[in-house]
């Protein structure tokens, strides 16, 4: 058989062979699996219609494009996969066979406070702390390293710790999820019994939820005046949070942050959530595991992090390799600034003696020597650099769904619902979940509410893998960018039916062609006629593009919206009608039924055209 050429080179074809490509490889990188030289890979890309050049990083799609043109089978490999393979090539692997049974021993739940601004969360972070200042060593000065453990004397009679991440919120909880840290067991929701229920009380509730995280709500300031504890209750009853007193299994427990009040029975009922929910336990015996949950560069110290084991024990002396930064723990010092000399399962310690600063979230495993620390670290540095290059071109969209439905990888679509009123976020919901399409694929709404769509709703979409519906708003300034860089997938729509329309259409598989709006023409209304005949026409000039008769239209008033969905019913020159009329001349325009126009409105057209499906 003759070698296949494409302008008269010569292809390098393989014979179906696998191809394994790191997400954001370029054609160098291609070409040196395949033996080829990138220039000539070029030139292939060129002939299917994409202009890259030889060191630039290519997306999936395009990868994969070039590997069915040239008969290799590529597979792109995500960076999960190749951090798990590259530590595999170290004999090491992160979080997997902890020993037997019997190697497990409990290990102390780790709490992340979550609930409404201004509700009392560092307070109460703060109150919990002092409580339980161990007042036998005194001497430390408290510090604040993002994370602390407090020692409670339980009603049984033990003496147990508890593990607190001391960055309120839940931006510190979603931004670690996004990483893949699964940090947080149980989540202590403050609500303020003189305020209630608020939005981001109902936020932090869905983040606890998405993450399969149990909740202890804290009803705080029970000592103010107007407190109603009672009233608490009853609002979280409708999301599902149902207290034990009312035959439910949440715990509530009322508190007072300022005075210090009820504090231990929170934790108890921290502690008895974690022995009733959860399995707690882990191996103290093994080389130390565990997540990075804050660091920054100290510039007396270098760099300083603040580590959770989650496994095994952390030592001074101990090579370790956490995210992309390697080093030896130099020294460990708990948050009363105390050196350690050992941090087991749950224990958070600031380690000092690392070469460069960790991210927060990053996962961290000690390895037998520098030299394997260094290495890795090195593979990831490099392997972060491409994949930035490459992350804007990584999509999570209804299609992307689609996509690995049909691979069987996924079968629940995670979706965000914000609109503009309670009322439809509800219909919508509603709506959404009576979509039946068998038992394959279910449908999970992991966080709704009112408002623009906002930063944090990118960044939990983007921890849970959900699209956002929004329905009748838009994002909040440049929250519409962070979508795009983080590959979130926002839907804009107006009437509920296109929205089920839609959903529905992807977990039954088949998409329908997707219409984006172009923009025509706009024209400024310099006069405004009655007509006997035609009703009002608006004497207009186009101000840009071109206006076509038929074109959809809005009507702007003073920068707002204030008609949609009308048509170009009637376009004149003159006495003339005509089908179109340029930038900078003057027409006759007719938005049929619609009278209300007056001098100065704009009236936008556009037309709404399919976007071309990949295939
Ligand atoms: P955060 O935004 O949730 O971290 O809330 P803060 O902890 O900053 O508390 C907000 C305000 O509520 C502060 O002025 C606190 O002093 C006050 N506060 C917090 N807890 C209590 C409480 O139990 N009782 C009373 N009366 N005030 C409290």
């Amino acid at each position: 058989m003759e070698a296949p050429t494409l302008g008269g080179v010569r292809l390098p074809r393989g014979s179906g062979e696998i191809v394994r490509l790191p997400r954001g490889a370029s054609l160098t990188d291609f070409a040196e699996k395949i033996d080829a030289m990138p220039a000539e890979l070029v030139k292939v890309l060129i002939g299917l219609g994409e202009m890259v050049t030889a060191t630039q990083s290519i997306d999936d799609d395009t990868l994969t494009l070039l590997g069915t043109e040239l008969n290799y089978d590529v597979q792109v490999v995500s960076p999960e996969d190749e951090d798990r393979e590259l530590l595999e090539s170290f004999d090491l692997e992160f979080g997997g066979h902890e020993g037997d049974d019997a190697d497990l021993q409990i290990r102390p739940p780790v709490v992340t406070v979550m609930g409404h601004v201004d509700h009392g969360k560092t307070k109460l972070l703060d109150a919990i702390r002092s409580t339980n200042v161990v007042s036998d060593e005194a001497g430390g000065i408290t510090q604040h390293i993002g994370a602390y453990q407090v020692i409670t004397n339980t009603s049984a009679g033990a003496d147990r710790a508890i593990t607190f991440i001391d960055t309120p919120g839940h931006e510190a909880f979603t931004a670690m999820r996004a990483r893949g840290a699964e940090v947080t067991d149980i989540s202590i929701l403050v609500v303020a019994a003189d305020d209630g229920v608020k939005p981001q009380t109902i936020e932090a509730l869905n983040h606890a939820q998405a993450a399969d995280v149990p909740i202890v709500v804290a009803v705080n300031k029970v000592d103010k005046e107007g407190a109603d504890p009672a009233k608490v209750r009853g609002q979280l009853t409708e999301y599902g949070l149902v207290a034990e007193e009312y035959g439910g299994d949440t715990m509530f427990v009322d508190v007072s942050a300022k005075q210090g009040m009820g504090i231990e029975e929170l934790l108890e009922a921290v502690l008895l959530t974690a022995d009733a929910a959860l399995d707690l336990r882990a191996n103290p015996d093994q080389d130390a595991q565990g997540v990075a949950i804050e660091a920054h560069l100290d510039r007396g110290r270098g760099p300083v992090a603040t580590v959770l084991v989650q496994r095994g024990t952390l030592r001074p002396g101990d090579s370790i390799v956490a995210g992309d930064a390697f080093g030896r723990v130099r020294a460990m010092l708990d948050d009363d600034g105390k050196a350690v000399e050992e941090a087991g399962p749950s224990m958070p310690v600031q380690v000092l003696g690392l070469t460069s600063v960790p991210g927060a979230g990053d996962s961290f495993m000690v390895v037998a020597e520098d030299r394997v620390a260094r290495q890795i670290a090195q593979t990831r540095q490099a392997r972060e650099r491409n994949a930035l290059l490459a992350r804007n071109r990584v999509k999570r969209s209804l299609e992307d769904f689609l996509e690995s439905l049909e691979k069987g990888e996924v079968s629940e679509l995670n979706l965000i619902i914000k609109g503009d009123v309670s009322g439809s976020v509800e219909a919508l919901e509603d709506a959404l979940l009576k979509i039946d399409v068998g038992d394959e694929v279910s449908l999970r709404v992991i966080h709704r509410g009112v408002g623009a769509i906002n930063k944090n709703d990118v960044t939990l979409a983007s921890a849970s893998k959900a699209v956002i519906i929004g329905f009748n708003v838009r994002p909040e300034g440049k929250v519409a960018e962070l979508a795009a860089e983080e590959g979130v997938d926002v839907r804009y729509y107006s009437v509920i039916y296109q929205a089920i329309e839609e959903v529905e259409a992807a977990l039954r598989g088949m998409l329908k062609p997707e219409y984006e709006e172009v923009q025509l023409g706009t024209a400024e209304v310099r006069e405004v006629f009655k007509s006997s005949k035609f009703g009002t026409i608006a004497g207009c000039m186009v101000q840009s593009g071109e206006v076509k008769r038929n074109a959809k239209a809005r009507l702007i008033r003073d920068g707002a919206v204030v008609a949609e969905n009308l048509s170009l019913a009637g376009l004149r020159r003159f006495k003339d009608d005509v089908t179109e009329v340029r930038e900078g001349f003057e027409c006759g325009i007719n938005l049929g039924n619609f009278q209300d126009i007056k001098v100065d409105d704009v009236i936008e057209t556009f037309e709404m055209r399919e976007i071309p499906r990949k295939a």
